[in-house]
């Protein structure tokens, strides 16, 4: 077995360290979502990223993209992830779910006006599919559309959403007939979220972040032209969306960085005279924990190794994403055990490292719930891996 990359891969590598060392400057700390966020900055650097190319490595060059295949595109994600690069809230719904799919299924019209404007981040996408009462079960969901002339008419309500409040556009899983089967009365429409009808209702989550939100939709009208793919055939292009960037690899590349300036800053303090890092207890957590982001990294190259060679990584992509997304709690765990009680302050000046931990090891507890909980990925382990029996 080799691990190693290819010279090729390691200098794309080098040119996107350099890249992001030029523009974000050393140790940059990415601020999430609110605190201290800088949106002017991130849009002027968006702007950048979006002139190299950068924003859509691995768009085929037709749609504005590098080319890159699977295996390049992750070593390019791992690396803007480690650097915290700040663009992925604004882009990613747009660049890595939307964009591909629109490349299989959208039509000429919608192929033209959308891709050149995610290409250069011009236009951000919110994803619209979890419910109130459909979440692992997506299929059940609810929201309903009507055809009326030339238009759909939606009605219903969409919730967790993701920078619903920052997006320009959504896309969304609606039920365009109540009578088929579930997974076959679906349809995957996309609408500006400025048309009449729609109201954002924000959610604060327990770090005291606005990043989620809940929409209401009262007879809001989408032209016919924006459907995706056939009427009632939407479960699958929705499906398809949720294959496209499965590696997981920001997972393991954000525990890394994380880990890494714990070990800086356990080399520069001290308690009771003594070094953090010479203590055993603190040696033995960040040693624990560098294996286990070596390992999540490992799973990531894993599943993309598997999509570069055109296999579909099942029981792989969820390992993925249930060790990444669980390690991000402990790495956050370890992080607020080390820094004390100053490392339990969000912001001002007694904060350590930014604060960063003491919000991460709030914001990273619903990372085992979104984009598929750790129950439901151990079920697809289990059934499509282990081959154990359903229950
Ligand atoms: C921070 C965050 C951001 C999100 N962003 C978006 C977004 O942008 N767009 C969007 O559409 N959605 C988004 N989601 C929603 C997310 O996809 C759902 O929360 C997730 O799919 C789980 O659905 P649910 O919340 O309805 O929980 P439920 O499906 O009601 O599950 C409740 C609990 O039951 C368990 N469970 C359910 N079914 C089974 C089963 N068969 N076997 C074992 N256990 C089971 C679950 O694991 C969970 O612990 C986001 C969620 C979070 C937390």
């Amino acid at each position: 077995m080799d691990y190693s990359f290819t010279p090729e891969e390691e200098a794309l590598r080098q040119e996107v360290r350099s890249f992001l060392l030029q523009e974000l400057g050393p140790g940059y700390n990415d601020t999430g979502w609110e605190h201290g966020k800088d949106w002017e900055f991130e849009r002027a650097y968006l702007k950048k990223l979006a002139a190299r190319k950068y924003l859509t490595p691995g768009w085929p060059t037709e749609y504005g993209g590098l080319g890159l295949g699977i295996v390049k595109q992750t070593i390019f994600n791992e690396e803007m992830y480690y650097a915290g690069s700040p663009h992925f809230p604004l882009t990613i719904n747009g660049t890595d779910l939307l964009g591909p799919v629109l490349m299989i299924y959208g039509t000429d019209e919608q192929k033209k006006e959308h891709l050149p404007l995610i290409a250069r981040g011009e236009r951000v996408w919110a994803q619209g599919y979890s419910e109130p009462n459909s979440g692992s079960d997506l299929a059940s969901l609810s929201t309903r559309a009507t055809i009326d002339g030339d238009d759909f008419v939606i009605n219903g309500t969409k919730i967790w959403t993701t920078g619903g409040h920052i997006a320009d556009w959504m896309f969304i899983l609606v039920r365009t007939d109540p009578e088929a089967p579930k997974h076959r009365g679906i349809s995957f429409l996309i609408f500006d979220m400025n048309t009449p009808g729609v109201s954002i209702q924000p959610l604060i989550d327990a770090s005291g972040e606005h990043v989620i939100n809940q929409e209401f939709f009262e007879n809001v009208r989408v032209p016919r032209a924006n459907l995706v793919g056939e009427l009632n055939r939407g479960w699958y292009v929705g499906a398809a969306l949720l294959d496209f960037e499965r590696s997981g690899i920001s997972w393991a590349a954000r525990c890394m960085r994380r880990i890494d300036d714990l070990i800086a800053y356990s080399k520069e303090h001290t308690i009771d005279g003594r070094r953090l890092i010479d203590l055993p207890a603190v040696r033995s957590e960040l040693t624990e924990r560098r294996i286990e982001a070596e390992c999540a990294r490992f799973i990531s190259y894993r599943v993309a190794s598997m999509q570069d060679a055109g296999q579909i990584p099942n029981q792989e992509a969820s390992m993925a994403k249930m060790f990444g997304s669980e390690l991000q709690q402990r790495v956050a765990n370890t992080g607020v055990h080390i820094l004390g009680l100053r490392g339990q302050l969000h912001h001002g000046p007694s904060a350590v490292l930014h604060g960063n931990f003491a919000r991460w090891y709030l914001n990273t507890i619903p990372d085992s719930i979104e984009s598929g909980s750790s129950e439901i990925q151990r079920n697809v382990i289990a059934t499509r891996g282990l081959g154990l029996p359903r229950i």
